[in-house]
């Protein structure tokens, strides 16, 4: 028999404080109660909440039976108040009755053992929780209604349909091995190819989950600073400012157009005097060498100086967009053969296009909005590739069935039909409480 357990749900210091009970003993919260509510599941009802005699809150409460719960077992919850001393009070009244505090991600975890959603869904739980975009939220969304496991399982079919005739053509050599060999390429072509789509367009769900990473680089004066202010002022709203990391490099969140960014001002990418210096000049082309998208820029009301050309030089290899800034004043000659964008960080110019171009050169965009965001399926889905790209050179059926079933244990642990305990315990001790 499991624990039955419970954890405050809801953040502390809220006027109401939601808390649950989950397990085999969740309807023995009614003995706390002044009223019997397991006889009126699903309804949310007004009770005192007392143990030895003494009142310890005034609640709303209601039990929901098993199976239709979150956990799939039963379920109490209660609303009392969100103070501090009440919390402590109720947690260790349910204690009282020989229930234990949840473990981090505990609920959710039971959900997904006790088939109310795949590993997929359950990890995109703490997804919905922390997105901080409208996108990355609708990502999350999707992968909670099981829009990863729709697609893990398209491919788990087209493999497993080649399998089948791989173990056919074993069993009967004569008759069937022939022809599978000839059929085995297209169906792992066709599995290899959905792989690939679903890498290719999660580079995108990466960027939703944890923001694209737009470098500004260019040497001191170009207007980096100006730009960056006025790239988050047009999502002011929702920007929440990061300590830099040195005073060389600012690290700020906003989103564009729904997607969550992080804009990194490198102002200290110079020549370096000192040892400080050189630990900041290290940290800004570290921020270049992962960002997304790197934006350089120039002045062009000025020509362009042997630190713009060394810069321009350094960045080109990269997912590079070259700016023009202070467009508003005159204009010097640039190089026509460089591809560039003009804005002015004074008067708001060019910002619209840049947002734009920065967002096309990030990653392809799925319609539907499904991407896999999660780093655990990326890893899992390039092991499959792997797997894929090894049955497809094999050369004996034997060899070929044992990477598709690689394959396949791969996909298995992206949805949980094929996963270690351990690989569980790592997903879920980065829950919070509570959920
Ligand atoms: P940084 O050293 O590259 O971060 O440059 P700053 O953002 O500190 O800007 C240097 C100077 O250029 C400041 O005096 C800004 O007011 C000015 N500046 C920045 N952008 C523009 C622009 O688009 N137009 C004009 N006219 N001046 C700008």
């Amino acid at each position: 028999m499991e624990d039955t357990i419970y954890a405050p749900s809801s953040a502390i210091g809220g006027a109401i404080a939601v808390i649950r009970v989950s397990g085999d003993q969740a309807r023995r919260v009614s003995e706390l109660l002044n009223r019997e509510l397991t006889r009126q599941p699903r309804k949310l009802t007004y009770v005192k909440l007392q143990q030895n005699g003494e009142l310890i809150d005034e609640c709303m409460a209601a039990f929901l039976p098993a199976p239709a719960t979150y956990t799939g077992e039963d379920m109490f919850e209660l609303n009392c108040h969100g103070g501090m001393q009440t919390i402590q009070r109720v947690l260790a009244a349910l204690g009282s009755l020989g229930f234990r505090p949840a473990e981090a991600g505990e609920f959710t975890k039971r959900a997904f053992l006790n088939g109310k959603m795949d590993l997929s869904a359950a990890e995109a739980v703490m997804d919905v929780i922390n997105a901080d975009a409208e996108k990355s939220l609708k990502a999350a969304l999707l992968q909670l209604q099981g829009s990863v496991r729709r697609e893990i399982e398209g491919v788990e079919s087209l493999l497993l349909d080649a399998l089948s005739g791989i173990d056919a053509a074993i069993d009967y050599p004569d008759e069937a091995e022939a022809d599978t060999l000839l059929a085995l390429p297209e169906s792992l072509e066709q599995a290899k190819c959905r792989v690939e789509t679903l890498i290719a367009e999660s580079r995108r769900g990466r960027v939703l989950r944890d923001g694209l990473r737009v470098a500004i680089v260019g040497r001191p004066n170009v207007g980096k600073s100006s730009l960056m202010n006025a790239l988050l002022g047009t999502d002011r709203a929702i920007v929440t400012a990061e300590a830099g990391t040195t005073r060389d490099l600012i690290d700020e969140k906003t989103s564009f157009q729904g997607v969550p960014v992080r804009l990194i001002d490198t102002a200290g990418i110079r020549e370096a005097d000192s040892e400080a210096e050189r630990i900041g000049v290290d940290r800004a082309r570290e921020a270049i060498q992962t960002a997304d998208v790197v934006c350089m820029v120039l002045d062009a009301s000025v020509p362009i100086t042997a630190e713009d050309e060394t810069l321009l030089r350094e960045t080109a290899g990269m997912t590079r967009l070259v700016l023009l800034n202070k467009c508003d004043l005159a204009q010097n000659d640039i190089p026509s053969t460089l591809e560039s964008i003009r804005v002015s960080a004074k008067t708001g110019e060019g910002l619209d296009e840049l947002i734009t171009a920065i967002l096309r050169l990030a990653a392809p965009e799925r319609g539907d909005g499904a991407y896999i965001t999660n780093e655990r399926h990326i890893r899992a889905l390039e092991h499959t590739l792997e797997s894929l790209n090894d049955a497809k050179r094999a050369d004996e059926l034997d060899c070929a069935a044992t990477d598709v079933k690689n394959a396949l244990h791969y996909l298995g642990s992206i949805t949980g039909t094929d996963v270690d305990a351990s690989v569980l315990d790592r997903i879920f001790e980065r829950f919070c409480v509570g959920k």
